[in-house]
């Protein structure tokens, strides 16, 4: 079939080859038409031109805005489909989900290498029935994990795995920092760092396990309490500070610690934490 792609960044350019390369007949826009080079795509001379020449139109933005400053001059959006597979809140999702008439929102769990790839995975949520009319021309992007009926969960499932991940990302920046900041080179840091957090999950148990506990406001466990973890937590602060480090996500992590001991959690399990963190 035909399909549209408005917005060609990495991601949106990596949709295109890949729907492409599937047999698809690609129509493409942009706000920079340059960025259309090379793609095996035809480029719309408007953003009216895109959505009128395919009934399904993806659209890779920065954030919703952005889809909105493109489609304000559209008037006809009849038999059309928009999925919208760029980031923003869960209630930017809802919001633009009222304003279009048949709406997926989603969002893409891998770089844009790897989009087309066999280990890509993409979240949905919306109207099922409109999920699966396309689901199989969207399965071309990444296998497709639909949600649900409301339109915030994708974007909501889609910030909480980023939220893992920058923090994670930040982090390994953040030690590495500390190591330099003593004069050792991050290069005999950092690959054993990554081996490290490949670890971690295994170090942390299993996830199942965690969830039912942190919904039953339990947090048995004396290998690794609030108090020892804590203690570390304020031992991270000070090293970054005598090297001069930037403190300011370690210092979190330390008021997270202080604040679950103060509330009585300091012999609990570090899932403790949660207690603190969750919204009450
Ligand atoms: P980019 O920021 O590189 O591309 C953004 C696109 O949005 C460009 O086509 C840009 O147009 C357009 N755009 C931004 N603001 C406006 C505006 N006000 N009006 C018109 N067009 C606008 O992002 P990516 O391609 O990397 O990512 C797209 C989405 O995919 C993002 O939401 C991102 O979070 C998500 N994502 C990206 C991944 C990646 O590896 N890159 C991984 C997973 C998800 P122009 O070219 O003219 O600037």
């Amino acid at each position: 079939m035909n399909v549209t792609v408005i917005g060609l960044g990495p991601m949106g350019r990596a949709m295109v080859r890949a729907l492409a390369d599937a047999g698809h007949t690609v129509t493409v826009w942009n706000r920079t038409a340059s960025r259309a080079d090379g793609l095996d795509a035809t480029l719309a001379a408007t953003p009216a031109e895109a959505v009128a020449a395919s009934e399904l139109i993806v659209l890779s933005l920065t954030d919703y805005p952005a889809m909105d400053a493109i489609l304000a001059g559209v008037e006809d959006f009849a038999g059309r489909t928009l999925v919208n597979l760029s980031s923003d809140t869960p209630d930017a999702s809802r919001a633009a989900a009222a304003r279009y008439p048949r709406f997926l929102t989603g969002g893409v769990m891998v770089p844009a290498p790897a989009v087309g790839t066999p280990g890509a995975s993409v979240l949905y949520s919306g109207p099922a029935e409109v999920f699966e009319a396309y689901r199989d021309v969207l399965r071309v992007i990444g296998e497709p994990r639909y949600l649900g009926a409301d339109p915030g969960l994708a974007q909501l499932f889609y910030q909480a795995y980023l939220d893992v991940f920058l923090t994670a990302l930040s982090g390994l920046l953040h030690a590495t920092a500390l190591v330099t900041a003593s004069g050792v080179p991050a290069a005999r840091f950092l690959p054993s760092a990554l081996e490290f957090l490949a670890l971690t999950p295994g170090m942390i148990s299993d996830g199942a396990e965690i969830a039912r506990r942190l919904e039953a406001g339990e947090h048995p466990g004396a290998l690794s309490n609030v108090r020892m973890m804590g203690a570390t937590a304020d031992h991270i602060v000070r090293t970054a500070a005598a090297g001069g480090v930037e403190v300011g996500l370690a210092e979190a992590v330390r008021s997270q610690y202080d604040r679950a001991i103060a509330a009585g959690h300091g012999d609990d399990d570090w899932t403790a934490l949660y207690e603190v963190i969750r919204a009450k």
